[in-house]
């Protein structure tokens, strides 16, 4: 007999009850998913389904993966709704991401008109929800999250088990001197979900001033590489005029995601395999010394050439 088994999806602080049957697969579970959650079978994301320690196939039968009754599915994923304009935006950056490495061609993006326009489009469209206020004097540090602060990829049990060393002590010596902004190239309540699921929203040693998710992003034609989406940091500058080219930089895993500021980003090391890398990873302990010596001694972070920042805080 095909005997019934009951689970339970944890997705975005809500439970869901599902029944299915031994015989049924992966697949049929991710779409009994979508009717219950509305999260497409492409955008779930199963943290802690596991078949022989990895995430199993589609076809794998629910019968293979030993299930215990009443088992919790905790789920990441957004809703199709959430990345409305999103046809275009890499939601999911590709493992292998075809990255730039070009100079000569950063200047002439940069600056080209219909760009400019785009950003001024987001300036006055884009709506900033302010978590915590902008604070007198302090400089801009704004931060990817995929594989800079997180490792969305890999399987875990919890959100902690994802989270790059040292992100809060990163965070909380940042703070000091910069106002804090997380710019992630996924929908809003996506961001909002990690940000909690990370204990970032409410740490108390450091407060985020806010999010910029996918539509405060502008996409741009790039010889080599066609058209992708980039965070332009014109956006922020033009909505708040006490930041600029002299105080701010951009870390992220990804150099085009800053192609439009080249002099204002860091591309930082992925942070991959949380599990194998997790005791090793010292990345953002360095990193925060190295934003404590831009306080300190620059008058203009653009003036420097950020690929060596390294060499800066030994
Ligand atoms: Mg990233």
């Amino acid at each position: 007999m095909d005997s019934i088994i009951k689970l339970i999806i944890k997705w975005s602080g809500k439970e869901y009850e599902l029944e299915l049957t031994e015989s049924e697969t992966v697949s049929d579970l991710k779409n009994t998913i979508h009717k219950k959650t509305c999260v497409r079978p492409e955008r779930q994301k199963l943290l802690n389904l596991k078949f022989k320690g990895k995430a199993p196939d589609d076809e794998c039968r629910l019968s293979q993966l030993k299930l215990k009754p009443g088992f919790k599915i905790m789920m990441m994923g957004s809703l199709e709704e959430d990345i409305a304009e999103v046809n275009t935006t890499p939601i999911d950056i590709p493992e292998v991401v075809n990255d730039l490495d070009i100079e000569e061609d950063e200047i002439a993006i940069e600056n080209r008109e219909e760009y400019l326009a785009k950003i001024d489009k987001r300036i006055k469209d884009y709506d900033v929800k302010i978590l915590n206020q902008p604070r007198e004097g302090k400089n801009l540090l704004v931060l990817d999250i995929d594989y800079t602060l997180f490792d969305h990829r890999s399987v875990a049990e919890t959100g902690a088990e994802l989270m790059r060393p040292y992100l809060h002590e990163f965070l909380t010596a940042a703070y000091e001197d910069y106002d804090i902004v997380i710019w992630s190239a996924t929908g809003m309540k996506w961001i909002d979900e990690k940000m909690k699921l990370l204990g970032v929203t409410n740490n108390p040693n450091y407060k985020i001033m806010f999010h910029l998710d996918s539509l405060a992003m502008i996409s741009v034609h790039i010889p080599k590489y066609g058209v992708m989406q980039v965070k332009p940091l014109g956006v922020i500058w033009g909505k708040f005029k006490q930041y600029s080219h002299k105080n701010t930089i951009m870390f992220d895993d990804i150099r085009r995601n800053f192609i439009m500021n080249p002099k204002n980003g860091l591309k930082i090391r992925p942070f991959r395999q949380a599990h194998f890398n997790r005791s090793k990873d010292e990345e953002l302990l360095h990193l925060s010394k190295y934003l404590k010596y831009l306080a300190k001694n620059c008058n203009d972070f653009s003036s420097i050439n950020h690929r060596h920042w390294e060499g800066k805080c030994l």
